[in-house]
């Protein structure tokens, strides 16, 4: 990607579509309008992919439990977007085979899982789905609770890393002409007229300021939208609701497929599935009642609900919380309608034009790509040209994953604008959340390679060290 000078100063020119938050929603904003011709930048005052983006329960899915709300045009969409990503990335986004086990007395019962696998199934165009009696479901999956086991139900749907994936998408817009920089904040709109007409923007980095003009500005904070759109004196819309995961190390808890069942306490969907030789466990489903210009984290009592769910689910397992090799908390943007239950709000997205601002945030990490083309429908109508809105494939290059985890490191440090020592391992790579203590055990390895691409001294190298701990410790270690 090209360098942070270079991004700066292009970033000065005036533009066609200002994108601000580097998010999956920014990131493919940027490249759909930059593969359009458009003059196209984004500004991301984390890290790419800080936020909800490198946080959320990695599926790409169609979202079977919207059904049972009656969601059809929302699990519709998202089955859509499944299969064409399965089609158009299948070195980013994997088939992932779900076992559901059926108990007696318990929802959801085996006929309505049946019936809607049934429509699941026919959204996507394909019988993937299979009744099993109990005991295939236990060769199968030999850890799950058998008793009052009655049946299961096998699936598909899919995974990928999230992180990964806006990477991908920011570098395939740069290739395409859009510029991305990341630790720069956008901290206000610019107005003409009362009409928004860019942002003002600080590099976090280097201390500098600039006006960026835009066309449009189109707002991809996730669960800061309510933030912008507060400078336009228009009410806040979002529900910040916080959802936290486990990682295990899979010789722990070897799972072949996703579990998905219900938490004993108070039958929310719970899963356990195999991810980059951990088993990931999620997630929670809570209002989020702190800043949020903080980084979440677990709390114990949610590190309690999910160890419940676990050892319910897997009763032989033994699991407990020194078997957590790392956590992590992500907040889904959430348009709120005041229900009681933060599970039962809708996970559509919403899209806003105030003042000339468009505001696209909800939605899902699977529907990235309706959400970008709804938010430059939206900004089309301000610029002075048209543009063909029409589906493209996502990439033109296909993604060639590294071959070994030191090819990884190294090629995320010399061409991934990694800034700090938390975006190498927690984001380019998983080391933080693969090994115990974010990866004590390749520090030495990593500093070589830190010095070697980044050009990292034994100061920087030691500042970043404590910085990475700290953060470590608080937001990605266990709880006490
Ligand atoms: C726990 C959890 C589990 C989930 N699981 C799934 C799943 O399995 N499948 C699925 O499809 N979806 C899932 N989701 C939803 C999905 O992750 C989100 O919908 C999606 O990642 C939102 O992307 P975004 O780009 O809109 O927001 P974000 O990823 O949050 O990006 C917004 C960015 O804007 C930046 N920003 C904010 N203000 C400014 C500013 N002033 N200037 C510059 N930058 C700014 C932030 O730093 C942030 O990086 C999950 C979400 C969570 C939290």
């Amino acid at each position: 990607m090209i360098a942070r000078a270079e991004a700066w100063e292009r970033l000065q020119e005036p533009c066609d579509i200002l994108v601000i938050g580097g998010g999956v929603t920014g990131a493919a904003i940027l490249l759909e309008a930059a593969r359009r011709g458009l003059r196209a930048a984004l500004v991301e005052r984390g890290d790419f992919a800080s936020g909800a983006s490198s946080r959320s329960s990695k599926l790409v899915h169609g979202g079977l439990r919207y059904l049972k709300e009656g969601k059809l045009a929302l699990t519709r969409e998202a089955v859509r977007e499944r299969e064409a990503l399965l089609r158009e990335a299948p070195e980013l986004v994997e088939p992932m085979p779900f076992l559901m086990p059926h108990y007696r007395g318990r929802k959801p019962g085996r006929l309505s899982v049946e019936l809607a696998l049934t429509f699941y199934d026919a959204l996507a165009g394909h019988r993937r789905h299979r009744s099993l009696r109990a005991a295939q479901a236990l060769e199968l999956e030999p850890l799950i609770n058998e008793r009052d086991l009655i049946g299961a139900h096998l699936f598909l749907d899919a995974t990928t890393d999230d992180a990964r994936l806006v990477l991908q998408l920011l570098r395939e817009a740069e290739h395409h002409g859009g510029i991305a920089m990341n630790y720069v904040d956008a901290i206000h709109l610019l107005r003409r007229d009362d009409t928004v007409v860019g942002a003002v923007a600080i590099d976090l980095e280097g201390g500098g300021e600039c006006s960026v003009s835009a066309k449009v500005t189109i707002n991809a904070t996730g669960v800061s939208a309510d933030a912008l759109r507060g400078e336009l004196g228009e009410r806040p819309k979002l529900r910040p609701l916080r959802g936290s995961h486990l990682l295990i190390a899979h010789a722990r808890l070897p799972v072949g497929r996703a579990i998905a069942f219900s938490h004993p306490r108070d039958a929310r969907p719970v899963f356990a599935y195999p991810w980059l030789g951990m088993t990931l466990v999620g997630t929670t489903d809570l209002d989020h009642r702190e800043t949020l210009r903080n980084e979440p984290q677990i709390s114990p009592e949610e590190l309690e609900y999910l160890l419940e769910a676990v050892n319910v689910q897997f009763p032989h397992s033994g699991i407990g919380s020194g078997d957590v090799v790392s956590t992590y908390a992500g907040l889904r943007p959430v348009v709120s309608s005041g229900k009681a239950d933060p599970s039962a709000e809708s996970r559509d997205y919403l899209l806003l034009e105030e003042h000339g601002l468009v505001t696209i945030t909800g939605g899902k990490l699977t529907t990235f790509r309706p959400m970008a083309l709804a938010a430059l429908r939206a900004a089309a109508r301000r610029l002075d040209r048209p543009i063909d809105l029409r589906h493209m494939r996502i990439f033109e290059a296909p993604y060639a994953p590294p071959r070994t985890r030191d090819e990884a490191l190294r090629q995320a440090a010399g061409s991934e604008c990694v800034v700090h020592l938390d975006d190498l391992l927690l984001r380019r790579t998983r080391v933080g959340l693969q090994l115990p203590g974010g990866g004590t055990e390749l520090f030495a390895q990593i500093k070589t390679i830190c010095a070697e691409e980044l050009g990292w001294g034994d100061v920087r190298w030691d500042a970043e060290l404590v910085a990475y701990r700290k953060r470590w410790e608080t937001h990605y270690g266990v709880p006490a």
